[in-house]
């Protein structure tokens, strides 16, 4: 059976959710247990994700195989638990390129190479490629951007013309406002939304309607009337506690059924038991009954939520599984900084410090572990929170003073953290970081590494360009602290541990691989140390 396809269109405004939607559609086919995996456009003429700035486009994703990619991935590999590849990415800048290559070697001879066909064309190649390769059942495929922009315009042309041919199915994700004044919901903006898809020759056979609150009756009954679409097909989609929430939600408007009529595939069953123990996690991380938790993310991108998506999320598996009802507190770094940090800190149980790059901020990220380590508040570090826990580290303990990385002190005269041997020759910035999965080996038996894992060797997800300097690994060891994993060459620190307390930092992102039915073990040891602190 060739694959069928769904492509999730998104209406009025960016930052409805349309990775959910994908998300939660996925997850459905999969409690049906169809084989399904995501593709996502983006229009931006980057290759990919990895030299923007997390404050404008949120978390970059890193995958096993190094890509480094939209957030959404993040979202996708949750809801599936599966770990997906770059050749779900499909951007502008990889598909332009691709063409001028293939200009350049001649392979269109003869031709004005233009966006219809060649680049259309090249789309549906890729995209019909994918499902056979992976021999799917379906494919969703999101399309990033807002209908009407001209980033997205040649996708959405390109979805139009494999409708042509293949079964494809077309879902537009939409808003309704409710105007403050009147409190009143309102369907005009979609109304015109779905003219815009009309105009381009595009009748969506779903209208998914982010809301405050459940959509009126009288709103889906004009939404009906204007779109010619059966109001059952009119789907509410409002605020949630969770993300994961929406499948189910989904599910009790009859959308699974309906969809797969669509496709003409009558009396299709649910995987009741995959459906009941989705329901029971998710049930898990929603519930308020557990001990409340507050543990402190202190980040230089806190104001965008975004940016941290996947420690949001590690947390929240965690607390699912730990049944700990969490609070999240981000703070802005740079506060630390400037005031005292026991008004800031003195309520945590725990403090994170995530991934980052460049100088602003880090002061204040080493204030708060020093804080976590006198305090002895159990403390997690995650790639930059490695580096700067070794910093703290040689500075208040080692007495190593004006220790610091080269990142961001390159005279420093201990250079506790330095740039990877490896990266000296790399000239380009794009895909040049140590990326993707890679083993460690866990050392010591009675570390918090390998109480966490349970095993010696583990995998997890990287991105960075410097490491912990192997020149001071003595002087920091012979002070107490512990390096209890590394790469099966001894020559990268990936663990570092404190003597005392609960202190554990990873060179890796240990939050891109952690899942709703399988938490990062690293996360789970920290909270549950955090739970019993507080
Ligand atoms: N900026 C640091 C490096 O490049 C840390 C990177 C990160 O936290 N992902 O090594």
């Amino acid at each position: 059976m060739p694959a069928k396809f769904i492509v999730v269109l998104g209406s009025i405004m960016s930052g409805l959710g349309k990775g959910v939607v994908s998300s939660s559609i996925m997850k459905i086919l999969d409690l049906y247990n169809f084989k399904v995996l995501p593709i996502k456009f983006d229009g931006y003429l980057n290759y990919d994700c990895g030299t923007m700035n997390p404050y404008r486009h949120g978390e970059v994703f890193v995958l096993d195989d190094k890509g480094e990619v939209d957030m959404d991935f993040g979202t996708y590999e949750r809801f599936l638990n599966t770990s997906l590849t770059s050749s779900s990415s499909i951007t502008g800048g990889k598909l332009f390129g691709g063409i001028i290559e293939k200009e350049r070697r001649g392979e269109y001879l003869g031709e004005d190479v233009q966006v219809i066909p060649h680049l259309t064309n090249e789309i549906q190649e890729k995209v019909k490629e994918f499902a056979d390769r992976n021999k799917l059942d379906f494919v969703i495929i999101e399309v990033g951007g807002t209908v009407g922009d001209i980033e997205n315009g040649y996708f959405i042309e390109a979805m139009r013309q494999l409708s042509l041919k293949e079964q494809v199915v077309f879902v537009d994700v939409t808003y309704i406002p409710r105007l403050k004044t009147v409190g009143e919901q309102k369907s005009k903006p979609t109304q015109f939304a779905f003219r815009t898809l009309m105009g381009m020759g595009i009748i969506p056979q779903f209208l998914v309607c982010r809301t405050d609150g459940e959509m009126s009756d009288s709103i889906k009954k004009k939404l009906s009337m204007f779109t010619s679409l059966d109001e059952s097909r009119i789907i509410n989609d409002p605020d949630m506690d969770s993300p994961y929430q929406l499948p189910q939600y989904l599910i009790n408007q009859n959308f699974d059924k309906i969809l797969l009529e669509t496709f003409n595939m009558y009396n299709k069953k649910i995987n009741t038991e995959k459906l009941e123990k989705w329901r029971d996690n998710v049930n898990r991380i929603i519930s308020k009954d557990g001990k409340m938790v507050t543990i402190a993310v202190i980040g230089k991108y806190v104001e965008l939520k975004d940016s941290y998506v996947s420690v949001r999320e590690a947390l929240m598996h965690a607390a699912g599984k730990l049944s700990v009802n969490i609070n999240i507190k981000w703070i802005e770094s740079e506060l630390l900084e400037k005031s005292n940090p026991e008004n800031i800190l003195r309520e945590v149980s725990g403090i994170i410090v995530p991934g980052g790059f460049g100088k602003r901020g880090i002061e204040g990220m080493i204030t708060g572990i020093k804080y976590a380590r006198e305090n002895d508040l159990p403390y997690l570090g995650l790639c930059l929170g490695m580096q700067l826990m070794a910093v703290e580290f040689a500075r208040d303990v080692c007495n190593l003073k004006g220790a610091n990385s080269t990142e961001f002190n390159p005279d420093t005269k201990y250079n506790i953290v330095d740039i990877l041997p490896s990266q000296l020759s790399v000239k380009q910035k794009g895909g040049t970081m140590r990326l993707g999965s890679w083993e460690m080996v866990i050392k010591d038996k009675s570390s918090i590494a390998f109480s966490s894992y349970h095993k010696k060797t583990v995998s997890e997800r990287h991105r960075h360009r410097y490491e912990l300097n192997n020149k001071f690994r003595k002087i920091l060891e012979e002070n107490g602290l512990k390096i209890t994993a590394t790469t099966k060459d001894n020559k990268l620190a990936e663990i570092i541990e404190w003597p005392n307390g609960f202190g554990i930092a990873t060179q890796a992102h240990p939050e891109l691989k952690s899942r709703i039915e399988d938490p990062a073990p690293l996360f789970l040891s920290f909270l549950s140390a955090a739970k019993n602190n507080s």
